[in-house]
């Protein structure tokens, strides 16, 4: 047997050790996990009701069109029900759009480092990866558009960038979508567009709308609190979901996932909650950081990364020792730098405490 010559030097996803693990290796009682940027408060209410009101429906095939919620969130947003597409998260909608846009020799820009998922996908398709270094920790969208040519099918934008949790504004974006080409499908993936009170992010549904050749992608997995649910969704031209449902599987949202997320996007109480909550952890975090003099990027999402001066490895290795769980990942090609999901104000004080700890015992100068 030979699987697919462009596969054989993929990685298999290695996952983060479960906490109950973590526990017992380390002897630790409690474990606080800001290593995913998932959502420290949990979900709404309304989600776990709506769940549990459908737990009888288990032996019931989904709806493979997801109609109701289909609905309301083209209602949510005020677009058509054909400019909706939903995935098992925003994950699933970055695959479909390889499989549905990307051939052997096709070429795909993103920034290095970014979300690693648009170059895991392109490389399945057999396609190029053109990754462009950030530029002060942001997409350098001047240098992505250089590098666009004949044989370039998609551009992912990552905004905020994860890991940097950096943005580009509603202006450079605009800017960047009237300069690139109409052959190029410009992915404007917005995972954490619902935490960001920065005041110039894009208005991407209007983007969307104007310009026929981008796509946003968001996700029910951050703010929403539904990681474990797999559910996210694309709105676009009805030209570019027609090409993803062509590629969709028949049934890829499960109906607790749809029934949740329909509960979810309804209730505005509990996400204005937790960005007003975030905000404030990052005014929290910035502030710690600074007085233990370690810079950081401005964070537009619910995560932070920060410059620890010292081996990155190190510092997560003895962050964990004590019990928390944080980011560091050697493909960023960023040994000094860590991220942290922003968590309750209990969690980000225990990580400072528990940070400074760190920073002593890992000496400065890597
Ligand atoms: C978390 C994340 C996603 C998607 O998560 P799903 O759980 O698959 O919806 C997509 N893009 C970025 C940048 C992310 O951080």
């Amino acid at each position: 047997m030979q699987p697919k010559k462009n596969i054989v030097h993929l990685p298999v996803y290695k996952p983060g050790k479960p906490m109950d693990e973590v526990k017992r290796e380390l002897g630790l009682t409690e474990v606080i996990k800001l290593a995913s940027n998932e959502n420290p408060f949990g979900c709404s209410p309304k989600a776990k009701e709506a769940i549990i009101a459908n737990i009888d429906q288990s032996s019931i095939y989904p709806d493979g069109g997801a109609v109701e919620l289909t609905a309301a969130v083209a209602k949510h947003f005020n677009v058509r029900t054909d400019q909706v597409i939903f995935g098992a998260g925003s994950d699933e909608i970055i695959l479909m759009l390889a499989r549905a846009y990307l051939v052997p020799g096709d070429e795909n820009i993103m920034a290095f480092p970014t979300f690693p998922q648009y170059k895991h996908n392109a490389e399945i398709e057999g396609a190029v990866s053109i990754e462009v270094p950030l530029k002060d920790g942001t997409h350098d969208l001047q240098a992505m558009l250089d590098r666009i040519n004949d044989r370039t099918k998609i551009i992912w934008l990552c905004n905020p960038n994860n890991p940097t949790g950096t943005m580009n504004s509603h202006q450079e974006v605009v800017d960047f979508l009237n300069a690139v080409p109409a052959h190029v499908l410009v992915v404007l993936d917005e995972a954490y567009a619902e935490y960001n009170v920065s005041g110039d992010y894009p208005d991407s549904i209007a983007l969307v709308n104007q310009y026929k050749n981008a796509i946003v992608l968001r996700t029910f997995s951050k703010i929403y609190g539904l990681a474990s649910l797999r559910i996210g969704y694309g709105i676009g031209h009805p030209e570019v979901i027609r090409s993803i449902n062509q590629v969709r599987e028949p049934f890829n949202t499960t109906g607790f996932a749809q029934k949740a997320a329909l509960a979810a996007i309804q209730d505005e109480a509990f996400i204005n909650d937790c960005r007003e909550a975030n905000a404030q952890g990052i005014v929290y975090l910035s502030e710690q950081f600074r007085a233990l003099k370690l810079p950081f990027y401005p964070a537009h999402g619910n995560f932070m990364m920060v410059d620890v001066q010292r081996s990155g490895a190190q510092v997560f290795d003895s962050l964990l020792r004590k019990g928390i769980i944080i980011r560091h990942d050697p493909t960023w090609q960023l040994p000094t730098m860590i991220r942290v999901t922003v968590g309750s104000q209990e969690q980000n004080e225990k990580f400072i405490g528990a940070l400074q700890l760190a920073l002593n015992e890992v000496t400065a100068g890597v």
